[in-house]
């Protein structure tokens, strides 16, 4: 019998398949604000133009496919361990990656970051125009020639290395009275830092959280529980200018792990249009019973305050959930008093809200 080769026909496959997989993005549930769209963002990644593992343009696919608006490439300006394979060229990660972000319709700041031994420490520039000027030695100078180009600065990982980690020294007090220091990261990749958490609240900084990724994020899509740390910025159109206007301006929330961190201001919406509570659909002379839907990609934990509804309630990400809710007038409508305990308005404290149960 004649052998048939299927071996080509595989591969057709498999390259089809390949292809068709990069074409296929999965939206991050995380609904829009009134008044603004709600963009998730990674503001501080890595590639082989400092100490990164892939190419730019990875950078660009991965983040479209996992459902991000926009991200920054930041490639370290002053650590560069493949310059023997790769020469230094600081604008060179960006003007790799727009054209692809431009097909795929995401936002790509230009961004870099400014690599010092603590203090001061690591500082990412984003929104350049050039990312040569600042390759020079003075600190405030390189701070300065960032924001003279109208760049959007914020403070990395501030607990990061060094003796004096963790502490705002007077070089930050510097840089926050000359309004050269627009943000700190609260979540760098894995670690959460509650004093800077604080001083955002305090300063009246913008919180971020990026991955601050490296190596290929190798996740197609996200789950609750397997995410990159992100930025969610509430901007009023999705466009570079929008962001960085919402940025400066503070209007940010961090997703990590399985909470939302920043303030009540934009926790309070976000948790409002995140949860619906529908109109009971049964009830009897001591209870009814309602539907709660929650639309977003996060689990939702809530202590009870007041006295109405069950003592803890978890409405799992993109779900309904059913509850019973025991009380004394089922005919009117009811408020229950709650803490959303992984939504974060300072470390270990908790959006109060209220769910409002319509009359049946
Ligand atoms: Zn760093
Ligand atoms: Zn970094």
């Amino acid at each position: 019998m004649k052998k048939v080769n299927l071996a080509p026909a595989i591969m057709l496959v498999l390259l089809w398949t390949t292809l068709a997989r990069a074409q296929v993005r999965y939206e991050i549930a995380f609904p829009d604000l009134p008044g603004y769209r709600t963009l998730k963002c990674d503001l501080h990644t890595h590639t082989v133009f400092s100490d990164g593992a892939v190419w730019p343009t990875v950078r660009v696919n991965e983040a479209w496919r996992q459902g991000l608006d926009a991200i920054s490439v930041t490639d370290h300006i002053e650590y560069q361990p493949h310059k023997d394979d790769l020469p230094t060229k600081h604008n060179r990660p960006y003007e790799l990656a727009v054209g692809p972000a431009k097909q795929r319709n995401l936002l790509l700041p230009r961004g870099t970051e400014i690599t010092r031994d603590t203090p001061p420490g690591h500082f990412n520039a984003i929104f350049l125009s050039d990312v040569n000027p600042l390759e020079t030695k003075n600190f405030a100078e390189v701070i300065e020639r960032a924001n003279q180009q109208g760049a959007f600065v914020f403070w990395c990982h501030h607990a990061w290395k060094g003796a004096e980690r963790g502490r705002w020294l007077e070089v930050h007090t510097t840089l926050y009275e000359n309004k050269w220091l627009h943000g700190m990261e609260v979540c760098n990749g894995d670690s959460y830092y509650p004093e800077a958490h604080r001083w955002c609240l305090e300063k009246k900084l913008a919180m971020l959280g990026n991955s601050d990724i490296h190596d290929p994020d190798l996740r197609t899509r996200y789950t609750p529980a397997d995410h990159r740390t992100l930025t969610l910025v509430f901007a009023k159109q999705r466009t570079l200018a929008s962001l960085k206007e919402a940025l400066v301006e503070g209007r940010t929330a961090v997703w990590f792990k399985d909470q939302i961190i920043g303030r009540k201001e934009w926790l309070g919406p976000l948790f409002g249009r995140c949860v619906q509570v529908a109109k009971p659909h049964l009830r009897s002379r001591t209870a009814v019973w309602v539907v709660i839907r929650n639309v977003c990609d996060l689990d939702i934990r809530l202590q009870r305050k007041g006295k109405l509804g069950p003592a803890l309630l978890t409405l799992p990400a993109r779900t309904t959930y059913l509850v019973k809710i025991n009380t004394s007038k089922p005919g009117e409508p009811a408020k229950l008093s709650y803490t959303a305990a992984n939504f974060l308005v300072a470390p270990e404290e908790g959006l109060p809200v209220t769910l409002q149960v319509p009359a049946p």
